[in-house]
């Protein structure tokens, strides 16, 4: 399977509904400056994401993480375009 620019949104939206996309994806990012530097972004805000999640068990943070949730939501649509 080769995996090319046009499927980077499928995975950015859910590499882990087809692994075999986003092996093949891994290859193609390698060997594409842009990918790779779009890839490394959203690695940044999904582990930023993973960390907000953590502290939902504590409610004064709540309003802080619902605004970093929409500041997140804006980030992926602005990727979202850029690959469109
Ligand atoms: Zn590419």
């Amino acid at each position: 399977m080769k995996a090319g620019c046009r499927d980077l949104e499928r995975v950015l939206q859910d590499a882990g509904a087809d692994p075999e996309l986003a092996a093949a994806f891994e290859q193609h990012e390698e060997s594409c400056a842009d990918c790779g530097r779009q890839l490394a972004e959203w690695r940044q805000v999904s582990t930023a994401a993973r960390a907000l999640r953590r502290s939902w068990d504590s409610p004064q943070l709540l309003g802080r993480i619902r605004q970093s949730l929409a500041e997140e939501g804006r980030r992926v649509q602005v990727l979202s375009e850029v690959v469109a």
